[in-house]
């Protein structure tokens, strides 16, 4: 087999499957724990071969760490690096694949081997299919079962050294909750609004629906219209509401992701061919600034 493997661990969510899935294709599973050192007590007995910790105080975030962890992963020779889908973790696993030159794979269920590389199978097409990324050296964000911890007894941890981080966290603040995951009701926002003036549409929609709002990434990350917590995607929340209205969504499978779970999901779109609609129970074609008044007047 010969594979060997780091796990990236800045929490232990889903860290049973990890192992579970590194152990089927690897010789060697080790666990980098970037974090308080509580953290690399509590991953040691997940049943890696190896522990090393690359502590940071409670006041520092973890992400500024990636360098260091992945100059020391690549030292090590790694063929194969995981982590599960957090940010923090996420954003550590991409310094690691640049610096062991992996292929990249964002929704990883099952690992195999085929000869000397490692095939994953990514999870694509609103969660509808999968498809199997070969490559000898990967980097994945594991998203599939999550196995029990395997028994065994912990292992000895060792500290990594690591270098002192200027950027501290100066203030803690509760994020302002958003009540997606729990809501019955939905309107997502699209880049269809065109710009943070149609906003108020919205709004109004959402207030005589009683719903949450949510929106799509570039919303966020391009428009700065919403934070990050209404996101509904792959990469960001869920929500399984009774209802979801998508508004000016084109319908890409990274957001669609988000709402799978909905029980009715409705569209709104000025294009007949939006893959929106191929998600969506009821499609209504027409220009949101039209129907998004209508909507909300009945809903009235
Ligand atoms: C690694 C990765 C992770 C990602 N994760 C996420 C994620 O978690 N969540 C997410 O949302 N995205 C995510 N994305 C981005 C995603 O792929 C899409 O780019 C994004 O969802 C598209 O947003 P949109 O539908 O708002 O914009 P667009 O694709 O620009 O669609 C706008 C839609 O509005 C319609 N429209 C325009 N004007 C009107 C009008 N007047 N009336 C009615 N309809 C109109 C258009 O026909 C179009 O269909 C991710 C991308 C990557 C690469």
């Amino acid at each position: 087999m010969g594979k060997k493997t780091w796990i990236i661990a800045t929490e232990s969510r889903r860290l049973g499957g990890i192992v579970a899935a590194a152990r089927r294709v690897s010789d060697s599973v080790s666990i980098a724990a970037v974090g308080s050192s509580d953290l690399a007590s509590e991953v040691a007995s997940y049943g890696a071969d190896r522990v090393v910790a690359f502590v940071a105080s409670d006041d520092v975030p973890v992400e500024p760490l990636g360098p260091c962890v992945a100059e020391f992963i690549a030292a090590d020779g790694t063929d194969i690096a995981l982590s599960n889908d957090s940010g923090s973790a996420r954003c550590i696993l991409g310094a690691v694949a640049g610096a062991i030159g992996a292929a990249v794979v964002g929704n990883a269920q099952a690992l195999s081997l085929d000869g000397d590389n490692v095939v994953a199978d990514n999870l694509i097409a609103n969660a509808k299919a999968i498809e199997a990324v070969s490559a000898p050296r990967m980097a994945c964000i594991y998203t599939g079962p999550d196995d029990d911890r395997i028994e065994g007894s912990a292992a000895a941890i060792e500290c990594a050294p690591v270098p002192s981080i200027e950027d501290r966290a100066i203030g803690f603040e509760e994020a302002t909750g958003t009540g997606l995951a729990t809501a019955s009701r939905v309107v997502g926002v699209g880049m269809g609004l065109a710009t943070r003036d149609n906003l108020p549409l919205i709004d109004a929609l959402a207030d005589a629906m009683g719903a949450e709002l949510a929106c799509t990434l570039p919303c966020c990350d391009d428009m700065r219209w919403y934070p990050s917590e209404r996101v509904l995607g792959s990469s960001h929340n869920t929500a399984s509401p009774d209802l979801y209205i998508a508004v000016g969504i084109s319908g890409s499978p990274n957001h669609t992701s988000g709402f799978r779970d909905a029980k009715t999901a409705v569209a709104v779109n000025n294009d007949p061919d939006a893959e929106i609609f191929n998600c969506c129970k009821y499609g209504i074609v027409g220009d949101l600034f039209d129907v998004v008044p209508a909507l909300t007047e009945a809903f009235k």
